[in-house]
Parts: structure tokens; C-alpha cells; sequence
């Protein structure tokens, strides 16, 4: 069999390896899908409109990437909102509150209102409970739960299941978008989230048995995968691709037998047409065997973060199976080493022959960016040792060809990347002397307080005389559009410094004194002068860069920005003291020094790949110390390192975990450690499930740690009691996420839940989250609310 179907074979040059792509990033390098969706929703723009700007992009994507000389390209791996959804409406599962008549195709209107709810015109009451059949015509409905989409930053809509749940074809998208590139002259390779990880990945919700299996719905779900196999065929097809990410979790037997049931199901069904499961982000390790022996034409391996499985498991791979190597790392920023590459493929080859062996990105490229070519500002030796989504094709197509070189050492495109790389070798910037010495001097005394907890507890009471349930912030205040306007202004050069400055001076001082008059007992200058909690930070620490369009796609239209880490970190200057200092000047309450803290701020960054996470954390860690013994030494009394992050980038893997936990705790602790025993160390963490990691939370041994309790009614709790947590904790009593001002009442019973379960003497009262994204007045009323709760616990 031959694989290479595009390539030309000329007597000097043999044909490359295959090549193929998994998926390309579809926000546009602009953001264009963003501002095409954003404006569709506002009803500034109508449906027409949108699908054009989705047409176009495909098409430029497409063609990106056919011209990067990739032989077999991907298509619905675009998505207006999210491929997870675009997968529950493919099989026509649409949760039951969202009233679809299960006839004809789900239309755009139901895809956006699972993606972020509708509200209903009537609401629902004890006389008229919405449902499929009511009729009524107004169906509010909450959107499907948003989740993380394994260790990455993107977010997927949480498919919903249970023993009412029914499947059939009700969407045309990966037919449509066959043809579409088909007519353009490009026969793709449709991307469809495979069968078993798309139940896998859901979770029960409605229906009459809350213990229902989900995996029950197997056979039924794979009928409308065959019928969409064998349509995407009578297409013209030749080769679909099934996303299988689960391979690289943890897996029960069960779980890998429901792959052997279903793969040998999709095999009958798809006929000619070929198949490749991808496992990705990960290895499969202890799963390979159930990966390799799938009755598919090819697998695909994450040669990345999954290079184990090359090592250990090729000799299973049956000689009719294709092992596509994910070789480029689709989660960075960074150039690849052809070297180390080519390493690993000539392996390989020799393994498996050159016909059983293709080329791609580890994973969909919707993690990277979309094109250095829209980077005009980045330091040229920076930018030569990037590579985005498209230049990663290039690397992939590169590859495919110095792969099958007699000469490669002498081509254009091998010394050009070996001498990129070499310049990143000798550059000062990323072997500080200094900065190493520092790290490795490290010694276990560096992550300790003084004393233990009960001590510090002692003297801080003796300083701070805070009254019982002390109330607080955390730390950002409504940033209005007046507050960025100043800050665009300031970046373009209208506001001077000086201005800018005085500007969000009078801010600050505005929010103190609304502070005080709320009776708040330690209080926060407001993070006006911040646009973004770690790239504040990274702005002011040697070691990072910033790209002006490195987007990526963190759920539905919104993206982020990350920093990107390239040299050894350190802190040149003081980063908040000044702030500090000025917003403390203006009352006698505590002013809390408000930090990001060093896992929050690496894993929120492209992070260099020259040097391992924890050294990098290290580093960051080493300049919070700097700026919390500098705060403390300019009379802060109470400061706050903020670990929003650290469930983030917790391991797929169970075995990994604790070494993870370890390293990004020690990390904390160094950045706290510096303080005496009377000045009090706060944490903030959202979003966070605490169950797992409840040991490491207790480790990092924060005075005061915050968290966002009330979405849950105190349910994250839990973990907390159970680990009779004994220091200071403040549950946060209210979601900052909506504009609606909780009642007291609802908030008292919040904290009566907590105070039932934790000692009195230990809580704080604060919302759950920073109130930056909310406005002023339902700020203040919501803050007067839950001060009155304090008092009224005090009585
Ligand atoms: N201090 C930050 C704020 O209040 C914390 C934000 C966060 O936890 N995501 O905005
Ligand atoms: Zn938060």
C-alpha cells in the first residue's frame, strides 16, 4: 500500500513522508470569528453575514495549509462555538430545556442558546414547568456546564446524557464543510470527537435514574456515527479522523473494552473508508495495547508529551496499522529542534518502514496561535525562535522531507533552524548567573514561615485586632470602560504618564473611601493600573515578551493573550509598592498587597521549553519573594499571593500528580515564606474543585486562603472539613459572575452552612471573586449586603 497519495517521486529527491494536520485554529489570526460571533449575538449582524466570515476562514485555512505542504488537511475542526457542541447537535442531542422539536436539523438559534442559555420570557413557576412539550414558546434555559478540556486552556460544553436520551443525525456541518473544501479544491479529512470520548467525556443530567450508566448509550450513538461515515464516503472521503483524547487519562477495563466494541462497529460501517484514532496530549501508556490494536487504518501518537509510548510500544502495532508521529508540539510557541526530531522519526522509520510512518503536530493546533507573520513588534532573535500554527505546518512538511534526505545536513532549511536554535543557546538572557545561583541556593528553610500557624495566628490577632468574620475583597473593583479608556489612551501616547496616573489615583482613592464608608475591615486599592493579573506582572519581570495577536481560543468566542516566558525570570524593580503604598496612605485599615503568584503566572504563559517547569516556577517564585519582603517592608500588613491556576495544570495521570503538587506548593511557600509571623499571608483560588488537592492547599500553609463556595452552596466545603483544614478560610458568599446583588439572607445562610461545619474563630466574609468585570452600583450594593451579614454574625 501506498500512503503517500500527493507526493511526486523524482529520481533526487525521494517522496517525503506523509504529512497530515489535526485540526487548525479557527478564531482567525485577527480574531475574526470572535468579532463575527460577537456581533451576530448583539444582533448587530444576522446569520448570513456570520456564515460568511466562517466560509472565508475555513478557506483561508484550508489553503494555509495546503500551500504549508501538508498532504492531508482537516475539516469540522472549525466551530462557531465549540466541536464538543458541535458533536451533541451532529447526534441530535440536545438537552430536553432547550425546547428543539427533535425534527429537522438543530439550528443556530438552539446552538448558541446551549452555549450560553437563554432566558425565557415567562419564567418558570410551580403551575408551568417548561419542557419539551409545553408548547409555550419561551423556553429559558441555563447552558450546558463549560468544563476544561483536559490540562489545556480550552473549554468545552459538557455533552448531557441519561436514560431518555436519544440519537440521530441533525446536522449537516461535516458534509457541508467536505464539500465546501472539496469545491475548493481540497479533499479533507473530516474530524469528528470519537465515540467513546465523547460519552466519556459527558455526564448524566435529567432523566429518572441520576445513576444511569451513559456508556448504555453506546450502540445506539454509533448507529449516527455509521450514518455519518458512510455519508462523508458516498462524498468522496477517503479518510476520517476520530478524536480519541481519553486514551491518554487513566482508564478502567470497561472504558477500553467499550473502544473494541465500538471501533469494530465503525469498522463495518465505514467500509473503503479509512480511519485514524488520535490519542493526544499524553501518552497512552497503560491504554496503548487498546489503541494500537484497533481495527483502523492508522493511530495517531503524541510524540511531545507521549514520546514514552514510542519507546515501549511500537513492537504491538500490527503491520497494516500507520503510526502517524505527532511530532511538533501544538501547545507552544516555540521553533522545533529538527534534530531531536528527526532523532525520533528515523527510529521510527526503521521500525516501521517509511509507508507506515506520518508526520503532524502533536495535537489540534487549536492551542497555538494562528501566524508569527501578523507579529511586528517581537525582538527579532525572539521571533526566530517562534513558531505559531502555521509555521508548525511548515516544520511538520519539512520534516516529511528531510526525513527521507541523504543530504539533510546541508539544506537550507535544517541549518537555519539549528542556527536559530544555537542563537537561543548563547543568548545572556536565558542563562542569567545570577538568577540559577539563586534557584539552586534553594534550601528547604526558604519555604518556611517562622513559626507554625497557630503562632502566627497569635500575633497576627495581636496586630491586625480585625473584629470576628473580618470582611474583605479580593482585590480587583469594577473596571468601567472610562478605566480602560484611560489605559488605551496611555498606550497610544494621548495620556502622559503623569496623567494616566493621576487618573487612576483618584480611582483608587474613590475605592478606598467607598470601602471605608461600606465598613470593609481590610481592604484593597481596586487593581485599576492592572489590564490582566499575570500580564501586569509579566510586563514588569525581565525574562518575558508579549505577542500582539498570539490569541488562543479559551471557550467560545473568547481568547487569551498568554505571556510568553523566554529567559530566565527576575524582578528588576518593584512592581506594587508604589500602589501600595499609596492607596495604605489613605486609610488606617489594613491595604492588602495584592500579588499574582508563580504557578498562576506560569501556567498562564507559553512557557520556554529549554528548561524544566519547576526551575521556571522557581524563578517567578524567587521574584514574588522579592516583592513580598518588599511590601512588607514598606508596612503591608496583610498580603495576598493570588493561585487562581493551580488545579490548571494538574497531570492527566494520577502518577504524576504528586510530583506536581510538590514542586508548584514549594513554589508558594518560597514566595510567602519571606514574611515575619505578624504579617499575613492571604490566597485566592477559583473555580476550584478542592477535593483531590486538598492536602497540597493545607500544605501551602497560607494564613488566609479565599475561595468561591457560593455557586456550590458551601458544597467545597467539604473537602475542607473533612480535612479539619486549621487555617484561616473565607468562603466566598456570593458569585461575582452575574449583575444580581444577593439579598442578605441568602448570604447570612451561606456562612450559617459554613460556620456550622468550620471553626467560627476562622472565617472571613468575602465575595468569590475579584468584581472587576461587574459594575459600581450593584457592586456597593452587594458588598453593604454582606457587610451587614458580618455585623450580624458578630451580634
Ligand atoms: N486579585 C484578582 C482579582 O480580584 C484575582 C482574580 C482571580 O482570581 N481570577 O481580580
Ligand atoms: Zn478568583
Amino acid at each position: 500500500m501506498t500512503t503517500n497519495e500527493s507526493a511526486t517521486t523524482t529520481a533526487s529527491s525521494p517522496a517525503p513522508l506523509f504529512s497530515h494536520s489535526l485540526g487548525f485554529p479557527r478564531v482567525g489570526a485577527r480574531r475574526e470569528l470572535k468579532k463575527a460571533v460577537e456581533s451576530f449575538w448583539k444582533g448587530a449582524s444576522d446569520e448570513t453575514a456570520l456564515q460568511t466570515t466562517a466560509r472565508e476562514l475555513r478557506a483561508t485555512h484550508w489553503k494555509l495549509q495546503s500551500d504549508a505542504g501538508i498532504d492531508l488537511i482537516p475539516s469540522n475542526d472549525f466551530s462557531l462555538y465549540d466541536q464538543v457542541l458541535d458533536m451533541s447537535c451532529l447526534v441530535g442531542n440536545v438537552p430536553e430545556r432547550f425546547g428543539w422539536d427533535g425534527k429537522g436539523d438543530v439550528n443556530l438559534e438552539t446552538y448558541f442558546a446551549m452555549a450560553r442559555g437563554r432566558s425565557g420570557e415567562k419564567k418558570e413557576s410551580a403551575s408551568h414547568t417548561h419542557d419539551g412539550e409545553c408548547g409555550c414558546g419561551s423556553h429559558g434555559a441555563t447552558a450546558c456546564e463549560m468544563t476544561k478540556w483536559f490540562d489545556t486552556n480550552y473549554h468545552y460544553l459538557v455533552p448531557e446524557f441519561n436514560d431518555g436520551t436519544t440519537f440521530r443525525l441533525a446536522s449537516q456541518k461535516p458534509f457541508a464543510e467536505f464539500q465546501e473544501a472539496l469545491a475548493l479544491g481540497h479533499r479533507t479529512k473530516p474530524v469528528l470527537l470519537g465515540p467513546v470520548s465523547y460519552l466519556y467525556l459527558g455526564k448524566v443530567h435529567g432523566g429518572t435514574n441520576p445513576s444511569f450508566d451513559r456508556f448504555k448509550l453506546l450502540p445506539k450513538l454509533l448507529e449516527v456515527y455509521g450514518e455519518v461515515l458512510q455519508k462523508l464516503a458516498a462524498q468522496g472521503a477517503k479518510w476520517v479522523q476520530l478524536d480519541e483524547p481519553i486514551f491518554a487519562l487513566d482508564l478502567d477495563t470497561t472504558i477500553k473494552q467499550y473502544f473494541t466494541t465500538a471501533y469494530d462497529v465503525l469498522r463495518e460501517k465505514a467500509g473503503a473508508l479509512k480511519l485514524i484514532t488520535a490519542c493526544y496530549f499524553g501518552a497512552a501508556g497503560a491504554n496503548f495495547l487498546s489503541l494500537a490494536r484497533l481495527p483502523v487504518e492508522a493511530i495517531h501518537l503524541d510524540a511531545t508529551r507521549g514520546a514514552s509510548d514510542l519507546e515501549h510500544g511500537l513492537e504491538v502495532v500490527p503491520t497494516r496499522t500507520i503510526v502517524s508521529l505527532g511530532v511538533v508540539d501544538g501547545r507552544n510557541v516555540w521553533k522545533n529542534d529538527f534534530a531531536s526530531s528527526l532523532k525520533v522519526i528515523d527510529q521510527v522509520v526503521q521500525k516501521l518502514g517509511r509507508d507506515r510512518v506520518w508526520l503532524a503536530p502533536s495535537c489540534s493546533l487549536l492551542h497555538s496561535p494562528v501566524s508569527l507573520q501578523h507579529e511586528t513588534k517581537l525582538e527579532p532573535a525572539i521571533k526566530s525562535w517562534m513558531s505559531f500554527a502555521a509555521e508548525k505546518l511548515g516544520e511538520v512538511s519539512t520534516l516529511a522531507r528531510l526525513a527521507v534526505s541523504a543530504a539533510r545536513e546541508t539544506d537550507a532549511a535544517w541549518i537555519g533552524n539549528q542556527s536559530a536554535l544555537a542563537s537561543k543557546a548563547t543568548d545572556p538572557r536565558l542563562q542569567v548567573p545570577a538568577v540559577r545561583e539563586r534557584v539552586a541556593a534553594l534550601t528547604p528553610g526558604d519555604e518556611q514561615r517562622d513559626s507554625a500557624f497557630a503562632k502566627r495566628q497569635e500575633v497576627q490577632r495581636n496586630r491586625l485586632k480585625l473584629p470576628a468574620f473580618p470582611t474583605t475583597t479580593i482585590g480587583s473593583f469594577p473596571q468601567t470602560d472610562e478605566v480602560r479608556s484611560w489605559r488605551a489612551r496611555w498606550r497610544k501616547g494621548s495620556l502622559t504618564d503623569a496623567e494616566y496616573e493621576a487618573l487612576l489615583g483618584e480611582e483608587t482613592a474613590r475605592c478606598v473611601r467607598v470601602q471605608e464608608e461600606l465598613d470593609i475591615d481590610v481592604l484593597v486599592h481596586g487593581e485599576f493600573e492592572r489590564n490582566d493579573m499575570v500580564e501586569y506582572f509579566g510586563e514588569q519581570l525581565d525574562g518575558f515578551t508579549f505577542t500582539q495577536n498570539g490569541w488562543v481560543q479559551s471557550y467560545g468566542s473568547r481568547c487569551v493573550k498568554p505571556p510568553v516566558i523566554f529567559g530566565d525570570v527576575s524582578r528588576p524593580h518593584p512592581m506594587t509598592v508604589r500602589w501600595f503604598q499609596y492607596a495604605q496612605s489613605l486609610t488606617s485599615r489594613p491595604m492588602k498587597g495584592m500579588l499574582t503568584g508563580p504557578i498562576t503566572i506560569l501556567n498562564w504563559s507559553f512557557v520556554r521549553n529549554d528548561l524544566s517547569r519547576p526551575d521556571v516556577c522557581r524563578q517567578i517564585a524567587l521574584a514574588i519573594r522579592d516583592e513580598v519582603r518588599d511590601l512588607e517592608a514598606a508596612g503591608c500588613r496583610v498580603i495576598q499571593i493570588d493561585e487562581a491556576a493551580l488545579r490548571e495544570c494538574l497531570p492527566l495521570r494520577e502518577k504524576d500528580r504528586a510530583f506536581y503538587l510538590q514542586w508548584t506548593v514549594a513554589s508558594f511557600r518560597v514566595a510567602a515564606s519571606v514574611v515575619r509571623d505578624d504579617t499575613q499571608i492571604h490566597t485566592h483560588m477559583c473555580y476550584s474543585n478542592f477535593n483531590d488537592i486538598i492536602e497540597a492547599i493545607a500544605a501551602m500553609d497560607a494564613d488566609v486562603i479565599t475561595i468561591e463556595t457560593s455557586r456550590s452552596s458551601m458544597e467545597l466545603l467539604d473537602a475542607f472539613v473533612r480535612f479539619q483544614y486549621p487555617n484561616e478560610i473565607g468562603p466566598g458568599v456570593y458569585d461575582i459572575h452575574s449583575p444580581r446583588v444577593p439579598p442578605a439572607a441568602e448570604m447570612r445562610e451561606l456562612m450559617d452552612r459554613a460556620s456550622a461545619v468550620l471553626p467560627k474563630d476562622n472565617l472571613w466574609v468575602n465575595p468569590d471573586c475579584g468584581l472587576k468585570t461587574r459594575g459600581w452600583p450593584e457592586v456597593k450594593a452587594a458588598l453593604a449586603n454582606m457587610v451587614n451579614v458580618a455585623h450580624a454574625l458578630r451580634g
